[in-house]
């Protein structure tokens, strides 16, 4: 297949810094939209698979399922997008489109789903390469409309951190009755606060940090729970429907399963990989509770989320990044200093 070699950003190792590199880009077959990426959110899901945290990574990886940019080339049987259209691509280029999860919409559940980055390309011998890039090659089917006059670098986040807070919201039937938590605020978790109020709920976040008080209430949290406060997790107890627990890392969720109410969810969406300390199943049977997961969203859902965006005026808080700073961006990361979103200006490449 014919090929052109483009710019990017990537990683060889675990060990080593993410640093300029060259990959190629498959030249645009009938149903491809050719993109040149704008801008390119940075999701700790980048992180998690530049370090093998979670022990799937093949080298190279070129990160970044956060993308934004314009229309450069369309194939002969693209009927959706024209050359200069502003487009976005998120964390799934293609799927197998037959079986029930593609026929219900739900593409991110399909065994044969492709990731954005480090998924096993259906043209190149090669690992799928995402936005810490150039620009991208994606089937139409998989490019998602922006929202007219939405600004460009605050709605990257929208295309991870965004729909995989709006899928369980969305899934679990939020609206203006009901109450929900989100544990952690970083990049997810600052979309969900977003989107959950939005929709009308009743929002209040745990966090560790102390500091983030007026961050959340300003971006729409009505109350804030001090996670490691007892006596705040005391007073929380029984009171949330629905709540998405972000947090990146192994942690216990059993003090979280008792605030939930009757009925209500657990929704793990931050960390994947056993459960330390184990679930105590005592609460969830007295109560109904349940403990679920998710995982991004799929393409319609992705469009409805953007549709809803614009129509509200929603973007992320971003801080926009040279490629060149991103390993000191993981660092940052690292540490939660971050509000809420790096987003990489990708000019600088
Ligand atoms: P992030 O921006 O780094 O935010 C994570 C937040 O979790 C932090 O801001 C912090 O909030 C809290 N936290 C609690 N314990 C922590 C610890 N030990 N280390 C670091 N943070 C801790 O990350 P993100 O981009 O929102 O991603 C969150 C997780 O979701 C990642 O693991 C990512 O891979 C995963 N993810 C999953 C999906 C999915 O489809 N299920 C999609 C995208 C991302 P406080 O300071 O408020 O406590
Ligand atoms: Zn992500
Ligand atoms: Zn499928």
């Amino acid at each position: 297949m014919e090929t052109k070699s483009i710019k990017a950003f990537g990683t060889t190792s675990p060990e080593a810094d993410l640093s300029a590199m060259a990959i190629n880009r498959r030249m645009v077959t009938p149903k491809d939209v050719e993109i040149e990426i704008l801008y390119c959110g940075v999701c700790h899901s980048d992180l998690h698979f530049a370090k093998n945290d979670w022990g799937m990574t093949t080298y190279p990886v070129v990160p970044g399922h956060e993308i934004v940019g314009k229309v450069t080339g369309v194939g002969d049987g693209v009927n959706k997008y024209q050359v200069g259209d502003l487009v976005a691509v998120g964390c799934l280029v293609d799927s197998c489109r037959t079986c029930s999860n593609c026929k219900d919409d739900l593409e991110q559940y399909c065994p044969e789903w492709v990731a954005t980055y480090g998924g096993p390309d259906k043209h190149l011998d090669t690992n799928t390469h995402g936005g810490y890039s150039e620009s991208i090659v994606v089937d139409e089917d998989f490019v998602l409309k922006l929202p007219e006059n939405i600004d460009l670098a605050g709605i990257a986040p929208v295309l991870c951190a965004g729909i995989t807070t709006w899928s369980p919201l969305r899934h679990w039937k939020v609206g203006k009755d009901s109450k929900v938590a989100v544990v952690g605020l970083g990049g997810l978790g600052h979309m969900a606060i977003k989107l959950a109020a939005a929709l009308g709920a009743h929002v209040t976040l745990f966090s560790r940090s102390t500091n983030k008080i007026e961050d959340a209430k300003a971006l729409g949290a009505h109350e804030v729970v001090i996670s490691t406060d007892e006596s705040q997790m005391e007073q929380a107890m029984g009171k949330f429907d629905l709540i998405i627990d972000t947090v990146p890392y192994a942690h216990d969720l059993n003090p979280y399963v008792g605030t939930l109410a009757t009925n209500g969810t657990l929704v793990v969406v931050g960390y994947l990989g056993p459960l330390d300390p184990m679930l105590v199943t005592v609460p969830m049977i007295m109560g109904r509770k349940a403990v679920a997961g998710s995982l991004i969203g799929g393409i319609a859902e992705t469009q409805e989320l953007l549709d809803f965006c614009g129509k509200h005026n929603i973007i992320s808080d971003v801080e926009v990044i040279s490629i060149q700073d991103i390993n000191t961006a993981y660092e940052r990361m690292l540490k939660s200093d971050v509000k809420y979103r790096f987003v990489i200006d990708m000019k600088s490449i």
